[in-house]
């Protein structure tokens, strides 16, 4: 399987997003110059919007909407879905599930276009849950996602779609790339709102701390639950080379560095300089116990690695979150 060719017409669905903004930026700094870029949001409120790429607000619920953005598409990553952090998806499950509409008739428009490859976003919550009950669980292979046991709404709906990549490509010829992201954090992402993950939801809240001088924080949970945390730069790379593969079946993106959320907010305090008073909100919505990336098979498959530690990862993000409730802006720049 050959890499996908610079010349072709590269589509990326959810583009006004976190991981979709970053990823057309690489594609046009590696030389794609053929970008369509789609996404529901007003281009206006787009975390990164480029100028020579064909920026279009379509609604991808809509099979129309969906056969409009990948006409003439050569390769289509669909990174659209409604999602967000743990008090997102505990408390919107039928919204997540919701996203099978985008899935559905993305996958359905890109094999009527034409498109050679198409990418799907998967998530480290397609995982068993019993495999994730203690803070210190063995990390968590491919295969772990059988017996089906997902999260409940937005788990289910990506297991699903990855089941519907794999049957077109069995069925009716479409190739299909799937990541199952853990956990991705960066700059020019969501930090409030309600549907920020816990890297950016720790790092604003440490922020307003220090900017109010109330050295205190709340947590959600106690603190000891543990996860791994992908910088987006490792996200973007770690997609493109499984695009370029000929690996159809579904892959860990993800950090293998296992931390706490305690030693989440160490980290946020060590940037900031400063040590806040921890307030453990035990009743919150806070996902499971324990979460890792087992990263063998994409090493072997694709040759991807994560590079980035999280200390330097949250530092970075930190400081752009700073930036923006400094500037009192939301996350949006206008870029060429
Ligand atoms: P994001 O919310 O920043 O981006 C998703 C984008 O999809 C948003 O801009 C949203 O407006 C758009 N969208 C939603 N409904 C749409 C519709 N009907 N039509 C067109 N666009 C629509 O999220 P993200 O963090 O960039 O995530 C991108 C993908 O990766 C998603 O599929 C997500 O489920 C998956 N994922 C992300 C993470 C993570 O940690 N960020 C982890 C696992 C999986």
């Amino acid at each position: 399987m050959t890499a996908i060719h610079k010349t072709g017409l590269v589509v990326v669905a959810g583009a006004g997003g976190f991981i979709g903004g970053h990823l057309v930026a690489n594609l046009l700094a590696s030389g794609f110059w053929r970008v369509r870029a789609v996404d529901l949001k007003p281009v206006e409120e787009w975390y990164q919007r480029f100028n020579d790429v064909d920026n279009r607000q379509l609604d991808l619920r809509v099979r129309s909407a969906c056969c409009d953005a990948t006409r003439g598409a050569d390769y289509v990553f669909n990174l659209a879905a409604d999602m967000g952090g743990m008090g997102f998806i505990e408390n919107n499950k039928a919204l997540c599930m919701l996203s099978v509409l985008i899935n559905t008739h993305m996958l359905e428009a890109s094999r009527d276009n034409g498109a050679s490859r198409f990418f799907f976003s998967s998530s480290a919550c397609v995982y068993r849950a019993d495999r994730q009950l203690s803070p210190d669980i063995e990390a968590l292979r491919e295969e772990d996602a059988y017996p089906a046991m997902p999260e409940d709404g937005y788990g289910w709906e990506k297991l699903f779609s990855e089941r519907m990549c794999r049957h077109f490509t069995e069925d009716f010829g479409l190739q299909t790339r799937v990541a199952r992201y853990h956990n991705v954090y960066g700059p020019h992402g969501t930090y409030d709102g309600g549907r920020e993950k816990a890297p950016a939801a720790v790092c604003r809240k440490v922020i307003a701390a220090k900017l109010s001088g109330k050295h205190e924080i709340e947590i959600w949970g106690d603190g000891q639950q543990t996860r791994s945390f992908t910088y987006i730069d490792d996200c973007v790379k770690g997609t493109r080379l499984l695009m370029d593969s000929g690996v159809p079946e579904p892959l860990n993106v993800g950090s293998s560095q296992m931390v706490t959320i305690n030693q989440l907010v160490d980290i946020a305090e060590q940037v900031a300089g400063i040590t806040l008073m921890r307030k453990y909100k035990l009743d919150a919505p806070k996902g499971v116990r324990g979460r890792n990336s087992d990263n063998t098979r994409i090493r072997a498959l694709v040759n991807w690695e994560p590079s980035w530690r999280l200390e330097d990862g949250l530092e970075r993000t930190y400081r752009w979150i700073y930036d923006q409730m400094l500037s009192g802006g939301r996350s949006i720049v206008n870029a060429s």
